[in-house]
């Protein structure tokens, strides 16, 4: 299978894109649960919005500097509740945040096996449809109503490899 990497820059012009509508769309689902959308939550969705990969509440902790651990664990919480976060699990449990698919879009991640570093991913067009074919003759075989994927690739990082 074909896997495109996002360049620190084609990544930056995607976010720039939805970057006018993103803290709007934030604030507004976040008051349809009536949470109020406060600098510090506003500083983990920016920190979010500019990394290349989903990140660990340590590492988040880095990028929002002021942003107190408390307040960062108390943000994370009623971030997610709210639907505006997507959690994800590594092999040994450690979550790592980044923001939902509907803010950003549709993307995979690859997982470096050396240093553990988490990157966005796209595929090609081509085999985003492919996996929806295969995904489609799976519900037929098993079903199941299978309306979404998620793909974790594994292997070394530019930075390993070399
Ligand atoms: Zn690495
Ligand atoms: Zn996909």
């Amino acid at each position: 299978m074909r896997i495109i990497l996002i360049t620190g820059c084609k990544l930056h012009s995607v976010t720039a894109k939805v970057h006018s509508d993103l803290h709007e769309s934030v604030r507004r689902s976040l008051s349809s649960h009536a949470i109020r959308y406060t600098t510090g939550r506003r500083r983990v969705i920016e920190s979010m919005t500019v990394a290349s990969g989903p990140l660990s509440a340590a590492e988040l902790l880095d990028a929002t500097e002021a942003v107190p651990l408390s307040s960062l664990y108390r943000s994370l919480t009623v971030l997610d509740e709210a639907g505006v976060l997507r959690r994800h699990h590594d092999a040994d449990g450690l979550a790592r945040f980044e923001l939902a698919e509907w803010l950003t879009g549709h993307h995979h991640h690859a997982v470096c096996r050396s240093c553990g570093l988490v990157e966005d991913i796209e595929l090609a067009g081509d085999d985003e449809a492919a996996l929806d074919d295969m995904l489609a003759s799976l519900s037929t075989t098993t079903g199941w109503n299978l309306s979404s994927h998620s793909l974790e690739v594994e292997g070394t990082c530019a930075g390993c490899s070399t």
